[in-house]
Order: structure tokens, then sequence, then C-alpha cells
């Protein structure tokens, strides 16, 4: 177990300079146990790549990184195959990985950064795809008791960006091992969300799509939309898309026929969040060093040297102007500490 400089900037996507007490890289399940056994009576953090987290202040405390690392495929059938991966495998490398071995499944997600263990946290998902889709089971670690114990599909109580983890089990477990159902020979490609649709059309592609052709279509499409967390400090999204009722829906209609409004299967809607906080002006405004993206409104980065208060700040004035124009309450996609 190795314990190094305990400052968190190189461990947050936000680029935060929060302090904690120290940062230990885990490596393996026995150093998980090590560090879970020795750790009974204090809180403690987990963090895989930080790319889902602001840090608004120093961490009093200790910061494990799951770094234990290991992955193959299970063959179940002509068609499909169980690829399984410890937590700490990087997620866009497993994607482009599960690709070259001819699997197919993933290929929406690619480019998300982050790590194995947290995808199922907050079901990650995006083009018109979400882990849930191919989960097929994973393995967690009770924190206290050190008991391992495997989730069914059913157990993990998806939703959007979210999960039992996020809720009734909110800091009981570490997901140690995740299995994905996943296709070989056969593939179905989702390419529905509009700008891959888009994409491929602009292509005049002759031949079927391959997953391989959709993820590299998907790495293009986010790298001209998103900012490089490598180049500008940030966490994707920072907060979710709102989900609202019909008479919400209409009345955001009424006012203007344009907003993005998306049905959804309970009968619900999704609102982009983007788009509203667009609408009120608010791409490339700044607060201190924290600003909103000037391509994508959803996105806040820090510029150089941003505080996770003045970023938490912004955010904040962000959902209050939000709140005042259309009496929707923006959440929070990033875990705040
Ligand atoms: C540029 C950019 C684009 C993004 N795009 C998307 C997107 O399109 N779709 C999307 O869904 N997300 C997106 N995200 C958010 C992020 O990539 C995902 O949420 C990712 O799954 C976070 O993984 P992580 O390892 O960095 O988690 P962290 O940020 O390290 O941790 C997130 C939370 O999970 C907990 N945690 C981490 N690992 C474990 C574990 N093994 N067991 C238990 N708890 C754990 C942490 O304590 C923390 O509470 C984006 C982020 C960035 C920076």
């Amino acid at each position: 177990m190795n314990t190094s400089v305990p400052l968190l900037t190189d461990y947050n996507t936000f680029k935060v300079g929060a302090k904690a007490r120290s940062v230990h890289s885990l490596s393996s399940i026995a150093q998980l146990r090590l560090f879970l056994e020795s750790h009974v009576s204090e809180p403690y953090l987990f963090l895989g790549q930080g790319s889902n987290v602001l840090f608004t202040r120093d961490y009093p405390y200790d910061v494990a990184l799951v770094r234990w690392r290991g992955k193959q495929v299970k063959l179940l059938s002509e068609t499909e195959a169980l690829l399984i991966a410890a937590a700490g495998e990087p997620w866009h490398e497993l994607v482009m990985w599960s690709l070259q071995q001819g699997l197919g499944g993933l290929e929406n997600l690619a480019l998300i950064p982050g790590s194995m263990g947290a995808a199922p946290i907050q079901n990650i998902g995006a083009y018109g795809v979400e882990l849930k889709d191919v989960f097929e089971w994973c393995k967690a670690m009770h924190r206290t008791t050190l008991e391992e114990r495997t989730f069914a599909f059913e157990e993990c109580a998806f939703g959007y960006r979210d999960s039992v983890f996020k809720n009734e089990l909110k800091d009981q477990y570490v997901i140690t091992e995740v299995a994905l159902r996943l296709s070989r020979n056969v593939h179905s490609i989702n390419i529905t969300y509009a700008p891959l649709q888009d994409w491929f059309a602009q292509a005049q592609t002759t031949t079927p799509i391959s997953p391989l052709a959709v993820a590299e279509a998907v790495c293009s499409i986010r790298k001209a939309k998103l900012p490089d967390p490598k180049v500008i400090g940030n966490a994707g999204s920072f907060f979710k898309n709102p989900v609202i009722s019909s008479e919400k829906a209409k009345e955001l209609l009424s006012q203007n026929s344009e907003t993005p409004i998306y049905p959804q299967p309970n009968g619900s809607f999704k609102v982009a969040a983007g788009w509203l906080i667009d609408q009120l002006h608010l791409k490339g405004f700044k607060m201190g060093k924290a600003a909103v993206h000037d391509k994508q409104a959803l996105v806040l980065v820090n510029t150089g040297g941003a505080s996770g208060k003045e970023l938490f700040d912004l955010s904040t004035h962000i959902k209050q102007r939000v709140s005042e124009t259309y009496r929707i309450e923006l959440e929070e996609e990033v875990t705040i500490f």
C-alpha cells in the first residue's frame, strides 16, 4: 500500500487542490481489506479517477484510490460474452479493449472518464445507452463487515444517473468487480441519438456500421463538444437533466416551443439542463477562476487555480438563476465534498 503526498489536485478532474490527511493507492483486494480493517472507527473516502467529485474544502481524513486491475472475457454463446473487470480498470481503455476483442455494447459509452467500479454507482450513460443496458452483476465488499456480496441487476435499482449505491446502500459497499454482457459476432448498433444519426448520415456509410465505428464517432463528437479534463479542469455535466411533470412540460413549451423536452417511459419528461442554463446567457460566465464552459453550458470549468468553493459558488448561482426563472430546481450530478 503506497502512502503519498496528501494533495488531491492530481486525483480529481476539476484539478482542485484540496488536501487530505493521506492518500492510499490500493492495488489489490488484500490491500482493500487491510485498509478497511484499519479504518473501522473513522470516515474515509474512496476515489476512482475523481471525475465525478468536487472538493469544496480540505478532506480531513484518509483517501483510498481504487487501483486494483484485471479483466477477462468469458464466452457464453456464439453471440454473447461476459466481460469481467476489476473496479480499478480505467473505463475508456476498457471500452476500447472490449471493441478490439470483437465485443459490442460499450461503444456509445466511449471516452467517459472514470473507473469500472464507479460506473454502476451513477449508472453512467451517454448517446442513448446506459451501463444498465449491459450490466450483468457486480461484486462488492461491505465496508465494516468486509463480507463480499454479488449484486444482480435487479438489486442495483438503476435509474437515470442513479442506483442503490447512491441511495439505500450509500457508502456501505466498495464495488470490487463488475460483469457486463456484451455481444459477439452479431451486434445491435444504437445510433438513435440525434448527433450520432447526423454523423453517420453525413458520412454516407455504405457498409454496415460496426461497434468500433460508433465508438470512433462518439469520441469525435465528444472531443468537439466537451473540454478535455487534462487540459481544463472539469467533471463533465455538473447538473442532471431535471425530470418534470407533463404540466410543467406544457408550461415550458408554451413559453418557448423549442424547449428540448424528452418524454420518459414512466410518463414524466426530461428537460435539457444545459439548454435552460444557456437561455440565461450563462455560457462563458465567470465567477473568480470558475466558469461555465463557453461551448457546453452544463459543464463548469476550472480556468486555472480555481478553488472548489469558487466552483461550488458558481453552481449555486446557476441553480438560483434557473430556479427564479423556470421554477425548476437543478440537482448536481457531481458528488460534492
Ligand atoms: C469530461 C467528462 C465527461 C463526462 N461524461 C460523462 C457522461 O457522458 N456520462 C456519465 O454518466 N458521466 C460522465 N462523466 C462523469 C464521470 O466520468 C462518471 O461519473 C464516472 O463513472 C466517475 O468515475 P470515477 O472513477 O472518476 O469516480 P470518482 O469521481 O472517483 O467517484 C465518484 C463517486 O463514486 C465513489 N466510488 C468510486 N469508486 C468506487 C468503488 N469502487 N466503490 C464504491 N464507491 C466508489 C466515490 O467515493 C464517489 O462518491 C464525465 C466526467 C468528465 C470529467
